[in-house]
Parts: structure tokens; C-alpha cells; sequence
């Protein structure tokens, strides 16, 4: 079913962990070459190692990287080695949730960590891929991780839903943008995943936690990668534009 993936290499930030993690697997059980991206070097390190055991046919690639540095970002970009220059997939995943407080009391740390994470690290991200993959053969598909909180707001959560109304709003305008190119860009919006992201989220609060997931059994991180899997393995002339992937019973 997802044959037209295999061979293709796929650029993932956030791979250490949660939902990143998952795609670099998905992917790779694919056929695809992956690059696995984020700031703890150990774990996507880890997670190599573990890939090439499995998958011994792919080519997989460890870089550290913190999105939030475009110098970063353009530094690896460029850089990478002659064998993983031709990026077809581009998983803009990296983000985090901080805090959740109301906007009069948000501390100015958090709120600048999420914007510069969510927003300005996906948007480096992408800048850096459009000139290449406007160029490639194959054309590229860029899949931007959002969240059910692009489209909807909640008490406390003024900051990431505003980055994540964001990311929706550039994965629409680049979809105008890029139409004349051979660029496909998708948005994949969750609601709840089970996740280290969901440890932080509620700060230790479990009652809130529970609250939440009352009478629901959460997403995982394979749920979404398979979405991902899917959305990218259609023919070229298909676009998935967004996609809302919920836990049954999530409202
Ligand atoms: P996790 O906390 O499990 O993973 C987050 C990933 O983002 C980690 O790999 C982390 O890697 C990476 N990351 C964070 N900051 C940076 C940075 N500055 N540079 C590079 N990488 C960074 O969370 P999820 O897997 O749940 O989250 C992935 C995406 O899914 C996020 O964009 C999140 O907003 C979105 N999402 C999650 C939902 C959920 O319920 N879990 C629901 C809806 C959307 P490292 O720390 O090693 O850098």
C-alpha cells in the first residue's frame, strides 16, 4: 500500500521522543531513509542504532538540532552528507507545551520558548527545504504537526493554541504559495496523544489529567505517524490538506 514511499528520505525534528519517534519508525518499516533530528543527542542516537538493527536495508542519520536556531537549522541543512541531500518528506513535528496559565501571568520565558519552538522553528525548517525540494525531481512533501488546538481555544492555553492557530495559518498560505511547484504541505492537528508532552502538560496534576481523559483512551504517537504514513504516500496529484485525528470520544 505505501510502496511509492520506499526509498524516500524523510527529515523529522522532534525524533527523540512522543510523536517523532513514532514516525521515524513508521517511515522506516516504509522503506525510507531517515533523518532523525532534536537536541538530545543520546536518544535519537539510540533510536538510530535501534533502526539499523531493524531495518538494515535504509540509511538512517542522527543530527542534533535546536530548531529555534535558524543558523542551526540552515548549518544542518546544508550540511548534510552527500547521500541524505535529497530530502522528500519533511515532518515538521518539533513542540512543546508549556505552563498553561492564564495570559495575565504567563511567564515571559515560556511564552517566548513556545513561540520560538512551535512557530519560528517550523518556520526555519521549512525555508530551508522549499529551494531544495522546488528543485528535486521528485518534488517534496511537507507535513506540519499542529493540534486540535490550532482550531479550538481553552482557559490557560492562550499561548500554544495562538502557536498552533499559527502553524494552521502557514500550512494554509504555503499551500497558496506552492501551488505551481511540485511541493505538497499537509497538517496533521491531534487531540490528545499519550505522550511525554501529556506528562507536562498537566504538571503533575492528576486530577486534571483525569479529568481530561475521562471516558477516553488517548491517541499513541503510532496513530499519528500511520496518518503521516498515509498522507505522504498518496500519488503526487493527491493533497491531504489537514486532518483532524481525534481520540473516540474527545469532543
Ligand atoms: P514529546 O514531548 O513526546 O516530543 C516533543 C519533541 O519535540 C521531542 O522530540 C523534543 O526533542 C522536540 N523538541 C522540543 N523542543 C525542541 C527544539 N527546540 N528543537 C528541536 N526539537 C525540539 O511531545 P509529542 O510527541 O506529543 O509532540 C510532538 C508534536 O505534536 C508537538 O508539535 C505537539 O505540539 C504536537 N501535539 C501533541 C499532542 C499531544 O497530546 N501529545 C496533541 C496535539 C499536537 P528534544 O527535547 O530532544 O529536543
Amino acid at each position: 500500500m505505501f510502496k511509492n514511499l520506499k526509498g524516500k528520505t524523510v527529515f523529522i525534528t522532534g525524533a527523540s521522543a512522543g510523536i517523532g519517534e513514532a514516525c521515524a519508525q513508521a517511515f522506516a518499516s516504509a522503506g525510507c531513509h531517515i533523518i532523525l533530528t532534536a537536541r538530545r543527542t543520546k536518544r535519537i542516537e539510540e533510536l538510530k542504532a535501534e533502526l539499523d538493527q531493524q531495518y538494515p536495508d535504509i540509511r538512517t542519520l542522527a543530527v542534533t538540532l535546536d530548531v529555534t536556531s535558524k543558523e542551526a537549522v540552515d548549518q544542518v541543512v546544508t550540511n548534510l552528507p552527500a547521500d541524505f541531500q535529497s530530502v522528500d518528506i519533511l515532518i515538521n513535528n518539533a513542540g512543546l507545551v508549556l505552563g498553561l496559565t492564564p495570559l495575565a501571568d504567563y511567564p515571559v520565558d515560556q511564552i517566548d520558548t513556545m513561540i520560538n519552538t512551535n512557530v519560528k522553528g517550523l518556520i526555519y525548517c521549512t525555508q530551508a527545504f522549499i529551494p531544495r525540494m522546488k528543485q528535486a525531481p521528485r518534488g517534496g512533501h511537507i507535513v506540519n504537526v499542529s493540534s486540535i488546538s490550532g482550531r479550538e481555544v481553552y482557559p490557560n492555553g492562550s499561548v500554544y493554541c495562538a502557536t498552533k492557530h499559527a502553524v494552521d495559518v502557514i500550512t494554509r498560505t504555503l499551500r497558496f504559495e506552492l501551488a505551481d511547484s511540485p511541493i505538497r504541505v499537509s497538517s496533521i492537528n491531534p487531540g490528545l496523544v499519550e505522550t511525554e508532552f501529556s506528562k507536562v502538560r498537566f504538571e503533575g496534576d492528576q486530577q486534571r489529567a483525569d479529568q481530561v481523559y475521562a471516558g477516553m483512551t488517548p491517541l499513541t504517537g503510532s496513530d499519528i505517524a500511520e496518518l503521516a504514513v498515509f498522507i505522504t504516500s498518496r500519488p503526487a496529484h493527491v493533497e491531504i490538506a489537514d486532518t483532524l485525528i481525534l481520540p473516540h470520544g474527545q469532543a
